[in-house]
């Protein structure tokens, strides 16, 4: 297939009529590449997917998403959901303040997601090859050639691809070698506890303790008797101890530790390059698609797979990349809001949570944050000014991309 004329998103990104898409390689078989791997080969796209670990058995990790989830997932989301939340406490220097939602936010464990996906993905056609570490891609005529490892013995081997997505997560091979540069990245670690006594197993805790990290820890039922308590930090924090002091002060026993780097969204990353004639796209967290105000990337990953699978198929410029793009950039604004809040800033902001801002935080979801801004700004302008003294005060919060 020849490329012409491209057409223009509201992105900027340029995306060609129509593409070369008779054979895709998707790196990394996780939540955002097994999405397009799923995508792709239900339209009859041959796809393979090449995944460093040896058996499909992801790390476990318990992830709260919205319910669009299911939108996107339909019954594929199954039995990977464990739990609902219909309610969230806040809290902070002594105040607390609680929401309701109207429709409920989903728990899910990432191990059983995974699988689920890996199983319909092959189930339409697609190819895992599991043990397999890309290493590198270069051009061949209208193709790429990949060179992958195979991790049991180290041997390599070619693979001739017309496409190629990169859904290898934060620290994306993909990227770095089709000259994409790195994102910035920020540790997350959550400890799996027993449930508190007090504690309902439909609602999440959320703390506000600017003296540890700018973002916040949560506690999030996955069962009646088990929760993940976590905090996302600064690079250099001593992520673990802070954790450890938490749990002790709560009096909570960790049953095991779970966590990595995941990127902070700090601009747009245009999802492709061109690679010799060939298309080369990034989904997921190996494009930064994470929600920098809470930092989820579940759900926004599979919509930057969408995305990014619409732009193969059918070579028209996708709606779907703009509106996740906007999406990011408004929890960048949230984020660069409240990055610098001191304690007494949340003690107000908790205090401000009156019962209109309330309604309008369990009318919308967080994939809907314009909605949801607009309604509470109207609603509180008292959090218009918090929210300007944040974004005008204090250190800068996070810097600009890099891509
Ligand atoms: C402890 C923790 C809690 C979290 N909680 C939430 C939450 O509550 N809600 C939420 O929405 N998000 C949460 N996140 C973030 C979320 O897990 C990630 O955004 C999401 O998993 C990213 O999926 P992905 O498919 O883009 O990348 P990843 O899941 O990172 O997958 C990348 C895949 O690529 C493979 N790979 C990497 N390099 C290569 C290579 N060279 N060759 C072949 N394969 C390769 C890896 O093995 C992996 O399977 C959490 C993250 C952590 C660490």
């Amino acid at each position: 297939m020849t490329v012409s004329q491209p057409q223009e998103t509201a992105n900027g990104e340029r995306f060609p009529l129509s593409r070369q898409r008779r054979n895709v390689a998707v790196i990394g078989g996780s939540a955002a590449g097994l999405f397009a791997a799923l995508l792709l080969s239900r339209k009859g796209v041959p796809v393979r997917v090449f995944e460093r670990i040896e058996t499909l058995e992801p790390e476990a990790r318990t992830l709260i998403v919205t319910g669009r989830l299911r939108q996107l997932l339909g019954a594929i989301a199954g039995k990977s959901v464990v739990n609902e939340i219909r309610r969230f406490e806040l809290f902070t220097d002594g105040r607390t303040a609680s929401v309701s939602l109207q429709s409920p936010d989903l728990v899910i464990e990432r191990r059983t997601l995974i699988k689920n996906l890996a199983g319909e993905a092959q189930r339409t056609g697609a190819t895992l090859e599991l043990g397999r570490r890309f290493h590198s891609l270069q051009p061949n005529g209208r193709r790429l050639i990949l060179e992958v490892e195979r991790c049991a013995d180290g041997s390599r081997e070619e693979a001739h691809v017309d496409t190629v997505i990169g859904g290898d997560g934060a620290s994306s091979r993909v990227a770095e070698i089709a000259g994409w540069p790195a994102l910035e990245t920020v540790p997350l670690v959550q400890a799996i506890v027993p449930l508190p006594k007090d504690m309902a197993r439909d609602t999440v805790r959320v703390w506000f303790v600017p003296h540890d990290t700018p973002y916040f820890y949560w506690l999030i039922p996955e069962s009646d008797t088990r929760g993940a308590l976590g905090l996302i930090g600064e690079s250099g924090a001593d992520m673990r101890g802070l954790l450890e002091g938490f749990l002790e002060k709560r009096g909570l026993e960790p049953i095991e530790f779970q966590g990595a780097r995941i990127p902070a969204y700090t601009g747009w990353v245009p999802v492709q390059r061109r690679v010799g004639s060939s298309w080369v796209y990034l989904v997921g967290d190996a494009a930064g698609q994470v929600k920098v105000s809470t930092v989820g990337g579940i759900v926004t990953g599979f919509r930057g797979a969408l995305g990014v699978v619409e732009a193969i198929l059918g070579g028209h410029a996708p709606a779907q990349l703009g509106t996740l793009r906007r999406e990011l950039d408004l929890h960048l604004l949230l984020r660069r809001t409240m990055h610098k809040f001191q304690q007494a800033d949340y003690s107000r902001l908790v205090d401000l949570l009156n019962d209109s801002i309330k309604q309008s935080l369990s009318e919308y979801s967080r994939d809907e944050a314009w909605k949801l801004l607009w309604r509470v700004c109207l609603r509180q302008p008292g959090l218009i000014l918090l929210g300007l003294r944040g974004l005008l005060l204090g250190r800068p919060a996070l810097r600009p991309a890099r891509r």
